[in-house]
């Protein structure tokens, strides 16, 4: 058994089944077995690749958007850049390239970056050397300032529970110990108010999932938006409320059972994003300055509003054999609807009455 399985099946056998929240966050994040503490697990070599991993144009037309909503805002002369979640720092290094002739935005940028893993604060670090970054260990330690924030692929590895609708109420998946075995089995149902507004719109054996770190994370980036001006872009696989079983494990880039080695696999579930869009009204609604919401668009959508088509042909002309072709993939994996172009969408916050993020809709 594995050093983390052993410590799993040790609280299972002493104070019962865990939740599946509690289940991801040890998998996730246990400071000596977790999946993200102990390695990088991003592109070919790792167990899953993203899109700033695919190619430089998404960070760079995400760059372009955050520097237009920061124009658009009357240009204020110091404010947070940040992202949460950020890998490798691929994606912020490309927004810091694409940006670097915008007229005092980098002068006037603060970067932060909020990261669990060691590991990866450690790429960070060494990727984003000349702009002076700082970590703060959580979204409540951000500056009071303007805030300029982007997340691609962070809410879906935030953990969730999942519920079950039955005709008493919902049961909720648990993680059990079953003859050595790691296995997911169902509570007995019980009433869950905070699901009650889920009742109307399922069926006894349908299946919701909820996340709840995503709220009180978007509720700081919205407050500070709100008082302070700015915009959070989010990027990730998902829809508009939680629907059905999205609990996955991928390792080597191809999916495996989440319980068989905790700790060596990647555990996502879609985002829902009703929920951070809800979370983000709830956070401001009543004060002085308010946050909204763009709609929530497909990826492809975006990236082709803001250009990506003319980008990819101008990138395609300093370029011959096999670097063209696979520059030609990388564009059509990003926004084909087949590819990452319909699973993943995207949903800017940004100030009530403020201009709208270019690309996004309202
Ligand atoms: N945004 C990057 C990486 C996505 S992987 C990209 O697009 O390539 C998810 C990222 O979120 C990793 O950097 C991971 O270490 C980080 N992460 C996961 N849970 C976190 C948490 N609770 N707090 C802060 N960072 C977290």
């Amino acid at each position: 058994m594995s050093a983390l399985k052993n410590i799993l099946a040790r609280q299972i056998s002493l104070s019962g089944p865990i939740t599946l929240a509690e289940y991801m966050t040890q998998c996730l994040l246990h400071p000596d077995h977790g999946y993200y503490t102990t390695r990088d697990p991003l592109g070919a070599e790792g167990d899953f690749t993203t899109a700033p991993e695919i190619s430089q144009m998404f960070g760079e037309l995400i760059g372009l958007c955050l520097a237009q909503s920061w124009i658009d805002q009357g240009a204020p002369s110091a404010f947070t850049l940040a992202e949460i979640g950020p890998g490798r720092g691929t994606l912020m290094a490309d927004i810091l390239r694409a940006t670097r002739s915008v007229p005092g935005f980098h002068a006037a940028a603060n970067l932060h970056l909020i990261e669990a893993s060691p590991t990866l604060r450690a790429a960070q670090k060494q990727r984003l050397c000349d702009h002076s970054p700082t970590w703060p260990d959580t979204i409540a330690a951000l500056p009071e300032a303007p805030l300029f924030l982007v997340a691609n692929e962070f809410f879906d590895a935030l953990p969730i529970r999942q519920f079950t609708r039955d005709p008493k109420g919902w049961r909720e998946t648990m993680v059990a110990l079953v003859d050595d075995a790691l296995v997911a089995g169902l509570s007995d149902p019980a009433p869950i108010q905070a699901l009650d507004h889920r009742l109307d719109d399922t069926e006894p054996g349908q299946i919701v999932e909820t996340c709840a770190p995503a709220a009180p994370i978007t509720a700081e980036i919205s407050r500070r938006i709100a008082a302070h001006g700015g915009a959070a872009l989010f990027f990730d696989y998902g829809d508009w409320q939680s629907r059905g079983d999205t609990f996955q494990a991928l390792q080597n880039h191809k999916p495996v059972d989440p319980f068989d080695n905790p700790g060596q696999a990647d555990l996502t579930a879609h985002v829902d994003f009703e929920a951070i869009a809800k979370a983000a009204m709830k956070a401001t609604t009543g004060t002085a300055s308010e946050i909204t919401h763009s709609t929530l668009i497909p990826q492809g959508v975006f990236l082709e509003r803001l250009g990506i088509t003319a980008r990819a042909q101008s990138l395609a002309k300093t370029l011959d054999g096999p670097a063209l072709e696979s520059h030609i993939l990388a564009h059509r994996r990003l926004t084909h609807p087949q590819e990452m172009g319909s699973l993943f969408k995207t949903l800017a916050l940004f100030p009530k009455g403020a201009p709208l993020p270019p690309g996004y809709d309202k």
